[in-house]
């Protein structure tokens, strides 16, 4: 146990020594690192590797040795890795939040929950990829006489570039699938938040992922991002639109494949007959939850006139009732931002909307007094287009209201916007509220609930449309994406032109009155 100079006791699995071995996988042979640090008290944890472009060629070059190994391993080996992760995951569950809360600041009740993200992804793929992986026999173009088959291959290296508000989902979910699928991965998370990720990969070690076979490299983005879209065979990015718009333009140019998941300005919607007080507590969590920081999470909120007041009231009543501050236990409401410069970039959308015209109805400033890069929780009203949280992700503990008239006008206000990742929409009468929901330009919609409905039903796609990404995560596709199909076309006997002595036309003759027939028996 280590108390800090702020008297905030450290959680006991967190020492020097274990993080220094966490960290010795990274490859950095220029020897530079990066003071990886405590949120909550800024004091720095462990010196982080930083890698070369010829460090990355090279785990690359591991990765893809292992890879083949890996990809030449029957499926049900590969997937009792994946069983045996599972119970080891679930198990040190308490130690990950550990270190997602130090490397963080997020509060304990949200690093816990990040914990069974990648449990949830295992269980779900545990099930699904053995029927997904499968070979599937298609019929050729001459019946009896052709099969085709339909093969999905590994795409071999996928290179996974992931954020820091969620380290542990988006460093080791996305990589589920895919090494399921037989690829590798070499995984760049973001420096502030390397520990996590690198905690799940020595438990997929534990469990028998094969060395070699999941890489690390660590550095700012634009230093490890180039190398590492130039030698991966397939990107999976998890971060802001302006990057992912880099990293979208760098893989086109290579032409391979990258799934883009992006940022929202995600609103909701509490239509005339909704419960208020379960709205109201959606609203707190959708909107502080994670302090702020979740990319579904909502920044927008849209009230009927007829209810404006009331929900009002009750909101900034429970906004202004939170218990923000830090701890490693599971008492605090909202924890810390990420970073001073993030805290920073949240007060810019405060002070910005209040000098054009904003009101703060709850919150507004930082809190240094209990850490950092804390900021409180904030409610506004009177936003508008011409300020940059009107338009923008603030991706913090900030949240506007507004006032609809109609549900055509909500629905309208809902869709002013670039974004399209998740919205939610609040409705006594559910028909009605998933009608609402079908209007709505958004990779995702919940009803009555403001995420975790739509994000933890793993068997379906979840991505963002418009500027909030391209592809998803979750389901089917979710697999499939790693994957190259390999069409295995087989003819039994050669059939093809005139047989010998037969003219031309004849032929031409037969083969046309065949493809009539055939269409009529619905052969082919
Ligand atoms: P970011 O785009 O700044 O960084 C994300 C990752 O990309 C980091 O690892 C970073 O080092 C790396 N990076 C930065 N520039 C790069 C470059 N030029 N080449 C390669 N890599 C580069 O985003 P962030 O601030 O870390 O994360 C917050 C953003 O992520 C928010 O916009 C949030 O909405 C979004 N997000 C989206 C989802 C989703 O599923 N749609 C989930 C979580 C977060």
């Amino acid at each position: 146990m280590t108390v800090t100079p702020l008297g905030l006791t450290r959680p006991a699995s967190v020492t020097g020594e274990f993080l220094r071995q966490l960290v010795a996988r990274v490859p950095g042979s220029a020897g530079t690192t990066w003071p990886l640090t405590e949120v909550y008290t800024g004091e720095t944890l462990v010196e982080l590797p930083q890698s070369t472009p010829s460090d990355i060629e090279e785990a690359f070059a591991t990765a893809r040795a292992a890879q083949r190994k890996w990809a030449a391993t029957p499926l049900k080996r590969r997937l009792a890795v994946f069983k045996r992760a599972h119970a080891l995951f679930v198990d040190r569950a308490r130690t990950t939040a550990d270190l997602i809360q130090v490397e963080s600041g997020k509060n304990r009740r949200m690093a816990i929950e990040e914990t069974c993200d990648p449990a949830m992804v295992m269980s779900h793929y545990l099930k699904r990829a053995a029927k997904l992986l499968a070979p599937v026999r298609r019929g050729g173009p001459v019946p009896l006489l052709t099969t085709s088959t339909e093969i999905r291959q590994p795409k071999g290296v996928v290179g996974i570039i992931a954020p820091w508000n969620f380290p542990f989902a988006t460093g080791i979910s996305d990589a589920v699938p895919a090494l399921m699928a037989g690829n590798a991965v070499v995984l760049k998370p973001d420096n502030k938040t390397a520990l996590s990720p690198l905690h799940g990969i020595r438990m997929l070690e534990e469990a028998g992922l094969p060395d070699g076979l999941f890489q690390v490299v660590c550095g700012e983005g634009p230093d490890v991002g180039p190398t590492l879209i130039d030698h991966a065979d397939y990107v999976m990015f998890t971060g802001s639109t302006a990057t992912g718009k880099v990293i979208g333009e760098r893989a086109g140019r290579n032409l391979i494949g990258c799934c883009l998941e992006l940022g929202g300005k995600n609103p909701m919607i509490v239509l005339p007959d909704a419960n208020l007080g379960e709205a109201v507590q959606g609203a707190v969590f959708g909107a502080f939850g994670n302090t702020g920081q979740i990319c579904m999470h909502v920044e927008r909120i849209y009230l009927p006139e007829s209810r404006y007041d009331e929900f009002k009231a009750a909101f900034v009543a429970k906004a202004a009732a939170l218990d923000v501050r830090a701890a490693y236990d599971f008492g605090p409401d909202m924890g810390s931002l990420v970073s001073v410069d993030h805290m920073r970039r949240v007060k810019e959308h405060v002070d910005d909307a209040v000098a054009k015209g904003a009101t703060v109805l709850c919150g507004g400033k930082p809190r240094p007094d209990l850490g950092p890069a804390f900021f409180e929780p904030t409610i506004l009203e009177g936003v508008t287009k011409d300020m940059l949280c009107g338009v923008t992700e603030t991706f913090g503990p900030v949240v506007a209201l507004h006032r609809y008239g109609t549900v055509d006008e909500a629905v309208a206000l809902a869709n002013d916007t670039d974004y399209g990742l998740n919205a939610s929409v609040w409705g006594g009468d559910v028909g009605a509220a998933c009608a609402v929901a079908a209007r709505l330009e958004s990779g995702n919609v919940n009803v009555n609930d403001i995420l975790a409905t739509a994000f933890a039903a793993k068997g379906t796609p979840s991505g963002g449309v418009k500027n909030s990404g391209v592809g998803a995560r979750h389901g089917d596709q979710g697999l499939l994406k790693y994957t190259d199909v390999q069409n295995l076309a087989v003819l039994k006997k050669q059939v093809m032109g005139p047989r010998p002595g037969q003219s031309y036309e004849k032929y031409v003759d037969g083969m046309l009155s065949g493809l009539k027939l055939m269409r009529k028996l619905r052969v082919r």
